[in-house]
């Protein structure tokens, strides 16, 4: 088999088999097939797509790249949750100990910033000492002792999802359904978990940027779940402005210890008490929303959430004094300050070119291996639907001595729209996809909306 052919065959708009697409994530991860070549079929397949089979075979084969983490050994039920990519998205440093403070275990393979969005590990990375790559060893053996546990994709562990994500990131391969579908669940199959929590972005600061596309693409990973013996549930929920107020690793991780201490952005922190709260009830199956929620809200208020976030951090080698003074962290150099232009409602926040902004002051990469600085990036001071007065103040831009921010500012501002009138807030949340199908949220209609054995469409559509 030459990898020259299977581009060419996709170019062509035809279907892999199993045995190719074996040949090609096995030949990337071992270093045989060049980044020139694998760069050319990741393009032959954002412009082509990959049919609901040959979507499989791509996620069991990234999955089996390393090994396949067997938690059976650990009692108890062990979840996971993903998100697709936000920006200001810290859900997983609030949810993770809380549902691990709710007796929950938390078994976690993340990865690293993409395009605009942020990434858990680069996060993780900006506390002092914190170790990322661990081995199946390790993994396992905090789990058990901690109750959670974070990775980043090792030579050990989904080795070709690490590669694979780091080459999408820097040729605009990102917005993908079936290179999104197979990265994701690659890494929660190899992870082990038994039950998945799917966040699903839609909005502007997403990969999808309608409800409709975010839905197929929950879909396709719930099946994949589902088709690998792990509940997956997914939530669709809104990117249309930045989840949380600062965008940026070191920032984001003060952010999520602010939350965990109680205080904090209301936006941010009720979507992880919900998100908190689904998890729990993937793991405890008999208990209700609102018991569920009840059960969050008091492990957020009693400081237990955040006592296991510090234990979770000196577990994996980071400074646990961080969660006392996060300028420990480390606090960018130099700042700017950015007013508003007009007096007016803000209407409108473009997450994604705020998440550009911040690559622009450094807080992301601009190709493969780019260091980053992690204390790079932007405080918001303001929301969309709040009121401003001219010249008041809406961002910090926070960056390294020898970076421009000229032109970060200037993307921020065209951003951050202000206008006389006032427009309503979207919800945050509008539905959720299971085995069973869609669940409506928006319309306000709970029940399944249109019951579908996705299974079963998964295994037919081509
Ligand atoms: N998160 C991932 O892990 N992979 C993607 O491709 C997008 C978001």
């Amino acid at each position: 088999m030459r990898m020259v052919d299977l581009i060419e065959k996709k170019k062509q708009g035809e279907c892999h088999d199993d045995a190719e697409i074996g040949f090609i994530i096995r030949g990337y991860t071992a270093g045989d097939i060049p980044d020139y070549q694998m760069s050319a079929w990741l393009m032959a397949v954002w412009f082509r797509g990959l049919s609901t089979t040959e979507t499989v075979s791509l996620t069991m084969s990234m999955a089996r790249s390393g090994k396949l983490i067997d938690l059976s050994m650990i009692t108890g039920v062990k979840v996971d949750k993903h998100s697709t990519g936000g920006v200001a998205d810290t859900t997983t440093l609030i949810v993770a100990p809380l549902v691990a403070a709710a007796g929950v275990k938390v078994a976690k393979m993340s990865g690293r910033g993409l395009g605009f969005t942020g990434g858990t590990i680069d996060k993780l990375e900006s506390i002092p000492g914190f170790r990322t790559s661990l081995n199946a060893g390790e993994f396992i053996s905090q789990l058990q002792r901690v109750g959670i546990v974070v990775m980043g994709q090792t030579n050990d562990l989904a080795p070709a999802d690490g590669k694979i994500y780091a080459l999408r990131d820097v040729t605009a391969t990102v917005d993908s359904i079936p290179l999104i579908a197979a990265s994701v669940m690659s890494k929660k199959i190899a992870a082990g978990a038994d039950k998945i929590l799917l966040d699903v972005k839609y909005g502007n600061g997403a990969f999808m940027k309608t409800v409709a596309a975010a839905k197929e693409l929950a879909g396709v990973m719930v099946g994949i779940g589902t088709d690998a013996g792990r509940e997956t549930v997914a939530v669709i929920s809104s990117m249309e402005e930045p989840l949380g107020t600062v965008i940026g690793n070191s920032l984001e991780v003060a952010e999520a210890i602010e939350i965990l201490s109680g205080n904090g952005d209301a936006r941010l922190r009720d979507f992880c008490v919900i998100l908190a709260s689904k998890m729990l009830m993937l793991a405890e199956p008999l208990l209700s929303m609102n018991a569920a929620t009840e059960k969050i809200t008091g492990l957020l208020y009693n400081g237990a959430g955040l006592a296991k976030f510090q234990e979770f951090v000196e577990a994996q080698g980071g400074d646990r004094r961080i969660v006392q003074d996060t300028s420990l962290l480390g606090i960018a150099p130099r700042t700017l300050e950015l007013g508003a232009s007009r007096e007016g409602y803000i209407v409108r926040m473009d997450s994604a070119e705020l998440g550009h902004a911040a690559i622009m002051l450094g807080a992301g990469r601009g190709k493969k291996g780019d260091a980053i600085d992690l204390t790079a990036g932007i405080k918001l001071h303001r929301r969309c639907g709040d009121f401003v007065s001219e010249d008041e103040l809406l961002a910090t831009l926070c960056f390294g001595e020898g970076v421009d921010p000229i032109i970060a500012k200037l993307m921020i501002e065209e951003a951050i729209h202000i206008d006389k009138e006032s427009l309503p807030s979207g919800a945050l949340i509008a539905g959720m996809v299971d085995l069973y199908g869609w669940h409506d949220v928006l319309s306000g209609n709970p029940e399944v909306m249109a019951p579908r054995p996705i299974k079963k469409l998964l295994r037919n559509r081509r």
